[in-house]
């Protein structure tokens, strides 16, 4: 039975990873650039792994769970979810047009006497994220994905809830527009959109002085490409710890030319 389960979920890991070739949306505006500019040029990602897609599926259970409560709560609440998984579009400084999915939108819908929501935003987007542990803040990557949904909708309020997988429980975070993180996301998706080859774009990742790459390159499909000529070799699976040579190297995230 086991080996079946196996064989299964290595189908659906297989599948995800070749479903994901050649797209690039508003959901990846907060990748490392280098990363999307292999996923543009359709290099060959590493599988997921069995765990990762398990994660992802409960992911999903979790987006249908969390609205289907807000929808419930909300009939009370002169509020009401709308536009889940709708499709909004952007188009970025340099012409190119990307796409990406709402998970909801949160409307006010009060008569206007009313004391208890005034001065509630009237739309406000709505993300939902699940996690292993509640972060400090909602993260750059997250930020800047959210913020390229503010853009294409016009919406300036927007509010995160993560679900803590073990506990069950929930954590909110307000988020505002911010024309800064706005810029470093449209200018990182405008780049690799026009961009011939991937070594044009910039590592946003490397290695600490040890040689020890952050979690983002450990787990990062396209690490064999990325790292591969500078001695990399992975010194942990779970949690992935990847390590590559800085003998004479000196790496600075960010800056494009190679080494
Ligand atoms: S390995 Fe790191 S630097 Fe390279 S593409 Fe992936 S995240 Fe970016
Ligand atoms: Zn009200």
């Amino acid at each position: 039975m086991e080996s079946v389960f196996d064989k299964e979920l290595t189908r659906l890991s297989n599948r995800a990873a070749s479903e994901r070739l050649g797209h690039i949306g508003m959901s990846q505006g907060g990748m490392c650039a280098r990363r999307l500019a292999y996923h543009k040029f359709n290099y060959k990602p590493e599988p997921y792994n069995n765990r990762f897609i398990i994660a992802v599926n409960d992911g999903h259970r979790a987006h249908n769970q969390i609205r289907r409560f807000l929808n419930q709560s909300m009939t009370r609440s002169h509020h009401y979810l709308s536009g889940k998984e709708e499709e909004v579009r952007l188009t970025l400084r340099n012409g190119f047009i990307v796409t990406g999915h709402l998970d909801s939108v949160i409307n006010k819908d009060c008569s206007k006497f009313c004391k208890q929501h005034y001065g509630w935003p009237e739309k406000t987007i709505l993300e939902i994220k699940t996690c292993r542990n509640f972060p400090e803040n909602v993260s750059n990557e997250y930020m800047a994905q959210h913020v390229l949904y503010m853009k294409a909708t016009g919406i300036n309020d927007g509010l995160f809830v993560y679900k803590e997988k073990s506990t069950g429980k929930f954590k909110w975070f307000d988020a505002k527009y911010d024309e800064k993180i706005f810029k470093q996301a449209e200018n990182r998706l405008a780049d690799v959109l026009t961009a011939a080859v991937p070594e044009e774009i910039q590592k946003e990742y490397g290695p600490d002085t040890t040689g020890k790459l952050p979690f983002q390159c450990s787990y990062c499909p396209y690490l064999k490409q990325c790292w591969s000529n500078f001695g990399l070799r992975m010194v942990k699976e779970d949690p992935k710890i990847a390590f590559v040579n800085v003998n004479g190297l000196s790496f600075v995230p960010g800056i494009k030319e190679e080494f």
